[in-house]
């Protein structure tokens, strides 16, 4: 079995970066910009942040962290998206999710301008994804997506499967695994029979919230298991997939923590500076 080491695979995308932001700068005397938007004061939010932050300065990137306190009103954050939207030192705008109860989250994602939209949230990333154009594409499916390709570059006519069908990590990922001719079964909360479906697959991409759902005998020999979960349980962290059983039968597997995790942030900056470039042309 062959561990996919996400650590290492994020930073030798943050060396390419920043190496590409070098250049940037130098053909336009300017570098991208990403700014993020916090509201309230939750700890995991304020951690995100904070390594985002982190890793932007890190490759190069100018970085902006606007912070608003829990009770600011819809209008103030919208008001700021437009501001920023026209703001031509601005390549990317993400605004920290979860939201407090009164902002519309839905609102508040269709006010960015989906040329700045690094999140890939905007409906028209999604529909472009969706319609095989280019794209922002979520972070972490764009991660799991690179992490795949790093280890198996021709993904033609493998079996995938996808379990969880959010908009933040199943929807994405079915995308960018039909772009790459993989036959695709998307599973979910309803699936039949979801470890059937499993051990049909060549990859399995796990996306649940349930601490090590996906089990040893669930998966054929030699496949692929890329597992997105972040679970708190009292032994610590662990993902969606029960990485014990799992690493006996795969071909390769990722860590929880040390898979998709560290590609998630990579890939926030990887689409900020494809922003950037996009703006340039
Ligand atoms: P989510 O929005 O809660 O979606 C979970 C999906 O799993 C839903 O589609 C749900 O089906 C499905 N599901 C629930 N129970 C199931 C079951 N028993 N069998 C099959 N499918 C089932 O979760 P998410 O935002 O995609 O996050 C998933 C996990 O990824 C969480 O652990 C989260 O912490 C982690 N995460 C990690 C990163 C990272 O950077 N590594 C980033 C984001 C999220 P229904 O649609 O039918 O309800």
């Amino acid at each position: 079995m062959i561990l996919i080491d996400g650590k290492k695979a994020a930073a030798e995308l943050r060396a390419e970066l920043k190496q590409e932001v070098t250049e940037l700068r130098e053909k336009h005397n300017k570098v991208p910009g990403l700014t993020v938007i916090l509201i309230g004061d939750l700890t995991p939010s304020q951690i995100y942040v904070r390594n985002k932050e982190k890793s932007a300065n890190e490759v190069g990137l100018k970085s902006e962290v606007i912070k608003y306190p829990e009770s600011v009103e819809e209008k103030t954050v919208l008001d700021k998206i437009k501001e920023l939207n026209s703001d031509e030192t601005v390549s990317g705008i993400l605004v920290q999710l979860p939201l407090p109860k009164h902002i519309n989250k839905q609102k508040v994602i269709e006010t960015i301008d989906p040329s700045k939209d690094v999140d890939g949230f905007h409906p028209m990333n999604v529909g472009n994804l969706s319609s095989g154009y280019e794209s922002s594409v979520p972070c972490t499916p764009l991660g799991c997506y690179l992490l795949i390709k790093k280890f198996e570059p021709n993904l033609n006519g493998k079996k995938a499967v996808v379990v969880g069908r959010s908009n933040l990590n199943g929807k994405p990922m079915t995308q960018l695994l039909l772009k790459e001719n993989c036959t695709v079964t998307i599973t979910h909360s309803k699936t039949k029979d979801l470890k059937a479906e499993c051990l049909e697959a060549d990859i399995i991409v796990a996306a649940v919230g349930i601490p090590e759902l996906v089990r040893g005998d669930w998966v054929k020999k030699d496949a692929i298991v890329i597992d997105v979960g972040i679970n708190k349980t009292d032994k610590g962290i662990v993902g969606d997939v029960h990485f014990d059983e799992v690493s006996k039968n795969a071909k390769a597997i990722t860590p929880v923590p040390g898979g998709v995790g560290p590609m998630t942030i990579a890939c926030l900056l990887k689409n900020t500076i494809d922003c950037f470039k996009r703006s340039q042309i």
